[in-house]
C-alpha cells in the first residue's frame, strides 16, 4: 500500500528545508523500498496568500487523507499585521488542534561531531540525550478567557493557564511510556510553588506514577530551576514532561545545547495523526539564501518513519546517514566554526542523500 504524506512547506526557509527532506524520501523510495507518495498543501502565510486562510479547508482535507504530515515552518514580517486568526501562527495552532496532536516530542541529542558548535563547554554537553515531551493543545496557549480589554481607562491583557486532570494524565502517560524505551527517568516540570494549575499537574503526575508507572524514576522540578539545570548539568535529564508554555521555552533552550536550532526535529502526536517539523521557525533573516540547515527537517522524516510509518529500520538509516554526513565534515553555515568551510542548504541535502545511497549499496 502506498503511504500518503501531506507536505506543507510553509513560509521563509520552509520550502528550502522541506525540499531537502523530500529528496531524502525520494532516495528511500528508490533505494530502500519505501512506497511513499506526497502531495503539497499550503500552511501559514502562504496559506493566507494562496488559499485565503493560514489553515485552509483544502489543506485540512489533504492532511485528513494522509498517513502523516511533514511541515516546514510558518511566519514572517509580511503577515504580522493581519488579524490574529489570519496570522500564520494561528494556522499552526489550528492544525495541531484539528488533528488532536496533544504530545510534542522534542529530542535533544548532542552530536559528538558538533561539540564545538555549542556555546557551552564540551565537557558539559558531551553525551546529552534529552527528550522533552511538551503538552501541545492545552494550557495557556488555548485557555479561555483571554483577551485585551480596557478597564478604568487603561488596557489590560490576560490569558488563562488551565489543565484538566485527563489532559495531564494523557501527556503524563506519553512521557512515562517514552521513558520506558529510554533511560527510564521522567522529570516533571511546573511551577507548583506559585500556580494552582501546576499544583494539580504535580498531584496528577504523582497519582499516575503510583498507579501505573512505579517502575519509572520520577522527579519534579520548578520551571525556573529546570531552565538553570539545563545549562548547568543537562546530562541529569532523560525525559522532561511539561506543559505547553514551559515546554516551548525549555525546548528552545535545550536546542542550544546542540549548537544550532537547525539540528532539532520534532514529532507532534495524537491518537490518530502525526505531524513532523523542525523546532525552529521560518528564519526570515536567511530565507531565500539557500543557507538554512535542513538536518532538523530531515531528522523529522526519521521521526515520521519511526512513529507514523512503523519503519524504525529506515528511521535508523536516515539518522545514520546524517551522522555519516557530519562525520565527513559537511557543515551548513550555522554549524561551521573556527574557519570551517560551509555548504548550502541544498548541498547538505545532497550530501545526506549520497550518504543514504552509500548505506544502500
Ligand atoms: P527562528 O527559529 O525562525 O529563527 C531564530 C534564529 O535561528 C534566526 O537567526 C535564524 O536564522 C536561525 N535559524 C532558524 N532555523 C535555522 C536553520 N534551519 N538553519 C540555520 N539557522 C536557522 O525564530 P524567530 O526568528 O523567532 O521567528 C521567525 C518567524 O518564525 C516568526 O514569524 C515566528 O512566529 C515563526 N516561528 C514559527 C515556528 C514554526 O513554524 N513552528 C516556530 C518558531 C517561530
Amino acid at each position: 500500500m502506498t503511504i500518503k504524506i501531506a507536505v506543507l512547506p510553509g513560509d521563509g526557509i520552509g520550502p528550502e528545508i522541506v525540499n531537502e527532506a523530500v529528496k531524502v524520501l525520494g532516495v528511500l523510495n528508490r533505494s530502500f523500498g519505501l512506497n511513499a507518495s506526497w502531495q503539497e498543501g499550503t500552511i501559514g502565510g502562504v496559506g493566507y496568500d494562496v488559499d485565503g486562510a493560514p489553515y485552509s479547508e483544502a489543506t485540512r482535507k489533504l492532511v485528513h487523507a494522509s498517513d502523516a504530515v511533514l511541515l516546514g515552518a510558518v511566519g514572517g514580517p509580511k503577515w504580522e499585521k493581519l488579524d490574529k486568526p489570519l496570522r500564520p501562527e494561528a494556522g499552526l495552532l489550528r492544525i495541531r488542534e484539528d488533528l488532536g496532536l496533544f504530545a510534542n516530542y522534542r529530542p535533544t541529542k548532542v552530536h559528538s561531531q558538533l561539540l564545538d558548535a555549542s556555546t557551552l563547554k564540551p565537557e558539559v554537553i558531551d553525551g546529552v540525550d534529552i527528550l522533552v515531551v511538551r503538552e501541545l493543545v492545552g494550557g495557556i496557549y488555548f485557555g479561555q478567557p483571554r483577551g485585551i480589554e480596557t478597564v478604568d481607562g487603561e488596557r489590560r491583557g490576560y490569558n488563562t493557564m488551565v489543565y484538566s486532570e485527563s489532559e495531564i494524565r494523557r501527556i503524563g502517560r506519553t512521557a512515562f511510556e517514552a521513558a520506558r524505551l529510554r533511560s527510564n527517568r521522567v522529570c516533571s516540570v511546573e511551577k507548583a510553588n506559585v500556580l494552582d494549575v501546576s499544583e494539580l499537574w504535580r498531584n496528577v503526575i504523582i497519582e499516575l506514577h503510583e498507579s501505573e508507572y512505579a517502575d519509572v524514576e520520577l522527579s519534579h522540578m520548578y520551571v525556573d530551576n529546570a531552565a538553570m539545570q539545563l545549562i548547568r548539568n543537562p546530562r541529569q535529564f532523560d525525559v522532561i514532561v511539561t506543559g505547553n508554555l514551559f515546554g516551548d521555552i525549555l525546548s528552545d533552550e535545550a536546542s542550544m545545547l546542540t549548537g544550532s536550532i537547525g539540528m532539532l526535529p520534532s514529532a507532534s502526536l495524537g491518537e490518530k495523526f502525526g505531524m513532523y517539523e523542525p523546532i525552529h521557525g521560518s528564519a526570515p533573516d536567511i530565507a531565500g539564501e539557500n543557507k538554512a540547515n535542513p538536518l532538523a527537517t530531515i531528522l523529522s522524516v526519521a521521526m515520521m518513519l519511526r512513529f507514523s510509518l512503523d519503519r524504525n529500520d529506515l528511521a535508523e538509516i536516515v539518522e545514520k546517514a546524517v551522522e555519516n554526513t557530519l562525520d565527513a565534515g559537511v557543515r551548513t553555515v550555522d554549524l561551521a566554526f573556527g574557519g570551517e568551510a560551509s555548504v548550502s542548504c541544498s548541498a547538505m541535502g545532497d550530501a545526506v542523500c549520497a550518504a543514504l545511497e552509500e548505506l544502500a549499496s
